[in-house]
């Protein structure tokens, strides 16, 4: 039996069609995050990005999210270990830490309902940043399951890099 791509290739070999199948949609990455100044430490809210559309449960605006949304991550291979924040149940942080997809991932199920059955999409659980007033973020302060512990501080060959989209 023929192995699938994402156990056979690394994330820079991938096709372009390859390396987004790989979103499994969950939209935890469009989730509003402040960081504590004095910590440091990464929280995430309840609120998402004005872009994402709660009904549909995706980005509004895919093709032109870079430059619709400045603080949108451009997720490639060569920055996935910066991005501290990236939940552990993204599949671009599994397959970089070397780990398979779950079971739940739409390229193992072949379904892409059993990301939100699985308790991993945000869909049911959000409100967008435009309903949200700037100075009221804290009070969405919230813990999501298994979004796990944040990616290590970089190693000192990636001092530098910066991450991106954590909101002071
Ligand atoms: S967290 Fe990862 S898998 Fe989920 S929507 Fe973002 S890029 Fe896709
Ligand atoms: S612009 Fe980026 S962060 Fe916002 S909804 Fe689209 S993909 Fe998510």
């Amino acid at each position: 039996m023929t192995e699938p791509f994402w156990k056979t290739k690394r994330l820079e070999e991938m096709t372009p069609a390859e390396w987004e199948s790989l979103c499994d949609g969950c939209g935890r990455c469009c989730l509003v995050k402040l960081e504590d100044e004095d910590s440091g430490e990464i929280l995430t809210t309840s609120v998402v990005c004005a872009l994402y559309d709660t009904e549909k449960g995706c980005c509004s605006d895919y093709g032109n999210r870079f430059s619709a949304m400045p603080d949108c991550i451009n997720l490639k291979p060569e920055n996935i270990a910066t991005i501290r924040w990236l939940p552990a149940t993204c599949a671009y942080r599994l397959l970089h830490e070397g780990r398979d997809l779950p079971p739940w991932h739409p390229l193992r199920s072949g379904d892409p309902a059993t990301v939100r059955e699985a308790g991993i999409s945000i869909i049911d659980d959000v409100i967008s940043e435009a309903a949200v007033d700037v100075d009221d973020l804290p009070a969405y302060i919230r813990e999501w399951p298994r979004m796990g512990p944040p990616q290590p501080p970089l190693g000192q060959d990636r001092e530098g890099e910066e991450e991106k989209n954590p909101r002071k």
